[in-house]
């Protein structure tokens, strides 16, 4: 079995899925290409690995948040794009000039920077601009936006790879602030030097034709999360979470198990503790009754999950021993599932993954 020499509790990354949801999303966007927001460790999968798949599947364009993740995933990605979305640090120019990764300029300031080191190398730069339209995060503000609609002069030595926006609330299609975004972003670029845009995350790519662009950005859907909550994913699961049982003991009827004692044995019951708890993402709110799976049939949480260890109620498996494995996330219990039950989204569900599960990439 893949997982034997594993410790305690791995994160198995299907790159088959991962490609087949590439596939999906670019058949979404006939208008351009769809880049792969790998921010976050690739929402904790393992940027190396997903962007050189993704990569090899034809993706040409990459985000992170990060000037460090910039760097790490250079050399893994020849003649891509690979931009950093949380600004340009002041001092960083040079860096990002010298290694090719392209920043996301979001304020009159950081163009300036960037068209004066322009100046100073005597060559032209390429960048991304970011225009808030809503999100009041980041990106150009009304100010700034109409000061360089009224002075192009100050991207003088810049060339503009694309024109950026974020939507507010793309998964919630019939939230107004989507239309009102389309029309502030048409606007923006309308008095901004031509460049070609980029528009729809995840969930944008299913708001219609309205929001295609030049290049989407989607991430999440790229990772199995539903980009259209309520109704079926159209996405390939990528994520399955399995965790090795350490011990199963008995439990009286009456016995409470775990911190707290929030969960009392209604019978004589068979406790398995897996390797995994809140210490590695695997969040403290998840309930009773939260289902793994073993052998194809559910196994429910049971009790409070602890800083490193989890316990299922197992009572209707006899054949389950220590050594064998639960699946915690999967076709059964998707991300999203798994957010719904503890109060987050899936996002935060693979971004909390911790950094001493084991990452797996069979095929
Ligand atoms: C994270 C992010 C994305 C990707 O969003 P998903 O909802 O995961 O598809 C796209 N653009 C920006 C600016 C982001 O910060």
């Amino acid at each position: 079995m893949i997982l034997a020499g594993t410790e305690g509790a791995v994160v198995e990354i299907s790159l088959k899925a991962l490609a087949a949801n590439y596939a999906t999303l670019s058949a979404r966007h006939p208008s351009g290409p769809v880049a792969g927001v790998v921010k976050a460790d690739a929402y904790g999968l393992g940027a190396g690995k997903v962007a050189a798949h993704l990569h090899a599947q034809g993706c040409r364009h990459f985000f992170v948040a990060h000037l460090d993740e910039a760097l790490a995933l250079r050399p893994l990605l020849p003649g891509a794009m690979i931009a950093a979305l949380n600004t340009m640090p002041p001092g960083a120019e040079e860096t990002y000039a010298a290694e090719g990764i392209e920043p996301v300029l979001g304020s009159l300031e950081e163009i300036a920077r960037w068209a004066g080191l322009a100046r100073r190398l005597n060559r032209t730069l390429t960048a991304l601009l970011h225009v808030d339209t809503g999100m009041h995060r980041l990106g150009l503000d009304a100010r700034d936006l109409a000061l360089l609609q009224h002075d192009h002069g100050r991207l003088d030595g810049v060339h503009l790879r694309y024109i950026m926006t974020h939507l507010v609330s793309s998964e919630i299609p019939d939230d107004p602030i989507n239309e009102t975004q389309r029309r502030r972003f048409a606007a923006a670029c309308a008095g901004l030097p031509t460049a070609p845009r980029s528009f729809a995350n995840s969930s944008g790519l299913f708001l219609g034709e309205g929001y295609a662009s030049d290049l989407a950005r989607p991430g999440a859907a790229m990772y199995g999360i539903n980009p259209i909550p309520g109704r079926p994913n159209p996405m390939a699961p990528v994520v399955r979470l399995l965790a090795r049982v350490l011990q199963i003991r008995d439990v009286k009827q009456g016995e409470t198990v775990g911190y707290n004692g929030l969960w009392t044995a209604p019978r004589a019951s068979r406790v398995a503790t897996v390797c995994l708890g809140y210490a590695d993402g695997w969040r403290r709110g998840m309930p009773s009754g939260t289902p793994a799976r073993f052998d194809g049939a559910p196994v429910p949480l049971v009790g409070r999950v602890s800083m490193d260890l989890t316990t299922y109620d197992v009572t209707d498996h006899p054949r389950l021993a220590p050594g064998d494995w639960l699946e915690l996330i999967g076709p059964h219990a998707t991300p999203d599932d798994l957010a719904a039950a503890s109060g987050t989204n899936g996002y935060e569900i693979l971004t909390s993954l911790g950094t001493r599960l084991a990452r797996v990439y069979p095929g």
